[in-house]
């Protein structure tokens, strides 16, 4: 059985390159594809402070901490989209390694709480993740050193998905809520499509259409570029 987060299967297993390394604004920020179904992880750092935010810890915790040394960053928040296993797969290893909290929206603490019953619907191995030590609110602050993204509730894909956006450098981590030419699914548990698509239209194509976005799986796209042509929702 395979298992796609997205409707376009080709997209989760077309990038197992680096897709980004986009040092905009002074932040460094990179993004590279984890774990068995290629969950896109962020790492969003200072270079000043050295702190850094790590976002959906999907897989191969090694290739993170090694990201990270190599940069000598200190991570001081684990953030995730939403809860679905695949962007969660190594963030029990990720906070032992770190001691950074774990941090997620409250309304998907059904699908954390069954992350055990998720992997093994796709026979795929689970390593304990604590509890969440912090539930994040919509348009929460995410401080990395001199500069601050925001947290976005974007639900639909799940009823706690968020998006992350750094308006300084020109960046959103959309998660599995907007893909290039593509949106999250909505069949899974939890998910509603006319949330979804107000999500989209309400939250993120209300942002500068030159918005660089990174998805949950796949090729990056813009939020200009999905608002003219993306094939579900359209501005
Ligand atoms: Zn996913
Ligand atoms: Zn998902």
């Amino acid at each position: 059985m395979s298992y796609s987060e997205s409707p376009f299967d080709h997209l989760e297993t077309a990038h197992t390159e680096p897709i980004g390394d986009t040092p905009p604004a002074g932040l460094f920020i990179k993004t590279f594809g984890v774990g068995p179904l290629r969950c896109n992880c962020t790492i969003v750092g200072d270079p000043v402070s050295k702190q850094a935010i790590v976002v959906d810890p999907g897989g191969d915790a090694d290739k993170i901490l090694d990201v990270l040394s190599a940069e000598g960053f200190t991570v001081n928040r684990i953030i995730h989209t939403h809860a679905h296993f695949d962007h969660f797969m190594a963030s029990g290893e990720m906070h032992d390694k770190t001691g950074a909290p774990l941090c997620l929206h409250k309304a998907d603490q059904p699908l954390w709480a069954n992350l055990e019953t998720q992997c093994g619907m796709y026979g795929l191995p689970y390593k304990p993740v604590p509890a969440p030590h912090h539930w994040l609110d919509d348009e929460e602050e995410l401080a990395v050193g001199q500069s601050t993204g925001q947290a976005l509730f974007t639900p639909g894909h799940t009823p706690g998905s968020m998006s992350f956006w750094f308006k300084e450098a020109g960046l959103l981590l959309a998660g599995d809520t907007l893909f290039q030419g593509a949106i999250g699914r909505t069949d899974l548990w939890g998910g509603d499509y006319p949330t979804i698509e107000r999500s989209i239209r309400q939250r993120l194509y209300t942002l500068d259409e030159s918005t660089r976005v990174v998805a949950g799986h796949g090729p990056g796209t813009t939020i200009g570029h999905e608002m003219r042509h993306n094939q579900f929702v359209r501005a």
